[in-house]
């Protein structure tokens, strides 16, 4: 620990991004505090399944094995439009583009999560549960040079460190201190998650089923379990408020090609309901602080690849912060905006190819059109599943000849 301060850096929030940040910085030496409002293991709404690429990072914190012996091994996707065509692309394609395993892996959050944070700790990152942060401490500068911290009793602290690294999700109580929370438009929806037992028909595919009014994704998480994640528009939160569990019940009831397959299953925990989801912070870091996972941006759950840009993004950040605790408070600041350039860099064309597809997605007419050309050409559907994966890179498909070969020829 740095004289006067309780770490060099404080991460709040212990999921994916969090955790992947402190594994990196304690790797590198830094003195690396990790302050999470939950106790672990703890659920997490989402639809569980891991891209391709994210074996790498996974395998890296050392956590790769022990994951992939509990969670289930998905080879592709499947993704059904409301037409009924069905796109089916493989993670093992023609197009040359191989990620680190030929799978991805669905596993639940609480394993996933939990196992994160312990190889965080294994390599000497402090992690301090049941501590949620309330409000950043700012200098006389107006530098971010700490955290407030609210015990169960009501009672706040106040810890110092050189930086502060927000890591703690969608609607992340860093962003709004630091004045830069973004409200977009779009996509306003919710989701409903639970697990199921005795689905029929699940197969090494995760499946996207499309409607014209939401999706539903299906997914093997490992030891019998099915994930479904539904997203709906936000206007349904009257209808869904009081008792998502029926909601949900006869959504899955209405649609013809989906209730046989849950007639004989079992729901096994509560419908847990999260979102909207539109939200995302003006910027990466400030003097003082910086952003990482959804805290940073939120990925949209069609594409489902947010985990990966939590370890990645807590891989992208960990150099930049561990320079600027090394630097007086102006020459770590620059150090911060580095990160900025090379966030934009890593994540851009995949956030371009996220709103294109939401934008298919929401309006039927064009999913039905791209459900059409992608379930006859396999080649293209590989490539877009690739692209999903994060082991092909977005501009096999931000082309024109690309879109053309989809919605025109
Ligand atoms: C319906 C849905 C389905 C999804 N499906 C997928 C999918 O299939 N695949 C995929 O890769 N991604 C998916 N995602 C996205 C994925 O869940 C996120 O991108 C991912 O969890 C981001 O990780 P994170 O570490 O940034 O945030 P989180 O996982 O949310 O972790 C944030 C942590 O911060 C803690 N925290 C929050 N506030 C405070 C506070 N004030 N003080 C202290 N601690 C705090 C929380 O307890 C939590 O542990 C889905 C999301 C949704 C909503």
């Amino acid at each position: 620990m740095s004289i006067g301060f309780d770490a060099q850096v404080i991460v709040v929030g212990g999921g994916p991004a969090g955790a992947s940040t402190a594994w990196h910085l304690a790797r590198a030496g830094v003195d690396v505090l990790v302050l999470d409002r939950a106790r672990f293991p703890r659920d997490k709404t989402c639809a569980e399944c891991l891209s391709p690429e994210s074996a790498r990072l996974l395998d890296a914190m050392g956590a790769l094995d022990a994951l992939s012996a509990v969670g289930a091994k998905l080879r592709g996707m499947v993704v059904r439009a409301p037409s009924g065509d069905e796109i089916r692309g493989g993670f093992v394609a023609a197009h040359g583009w191989r990620a680190p395993r030929d799978w991805g892996l669905a596993v639940s959050r609480r394993v996933l999560d939990a196992t994160l944070v312990a190889r965080a700790r294994a390599v000497g990152a402090r992690v301090r549960e049941g501590a949620r942060v309330a409000d950043v401490v700012r200098d006389a500068a107006g530098r971010v040079c700490g955290v407030r911290v609210l015990d169960a009793s009501g009672a706040t602290t106040e810890l110092r460190a050189r930086i502060v690294v927000g890591a703690d999700g969608l609607r992340s109580v860093i962003v709004r201190r630091l004045g830069l929370a973004r409200v977009r438009a779009w996509p306003r929806r919710l989701a409903l998650v639970a697990h199921w037992r005795g689905v029929d028909g699940i197969t090494d595919h995760g499946e996207m089923h499309v409607e014209r009014d939401g999706f539903v994704g299906i997914a093997d998480i490992g030891d019998g379990v099915t994930n479904t994640s539904m997203v709906v528009p936000a206007r349904e939160a009257q209808r869904i408020s009081g008792d998502p569990a029926s909601y949900l019940a006869s959504w899955i009831r209405g649609r013809a090609h989906l209730a046989p397959r849950f007639a004989a299953a079992e729901r096994v925990d509560t419908v847990r309901v999260t979102g909207p989801f539109a939200s995302a912070s003006r910027r990466g870091w400030a003097p003082g602080a910086a952003l990482v996972g959804d805290a940073a941006d939120f990925f949209d759950p069609f594409t489902g690849e947010g985990v990966f840009a939590a370890l990645r993004g807590g891989e992208i950040l960990a150099p930049f912060v561990a320079e600027s605790c090394a630097l007086p408070a102006a020459r770590a600041d620059r150090a911060l905006a580095g990160y900025e350039t090379a966030r934009r860099r890593a994540f851009g064309g995949k956030w371009a190819v996220e709103r294109i597809i939401g934008a298919v997605v929401d309006v039927p007419p064009l999913m039905n059109r791209a459900a059409h050309t992608l379930s006859r050409r396999r080649d293209l559907a590989d490539l877009l599943v690739g692209v999903a994966g994060d082991f092909v890179p977005p501009s096999a498909v931000l082309n024109a000849r690309y879109v053309w070969r989809v919605f025109v020829k």
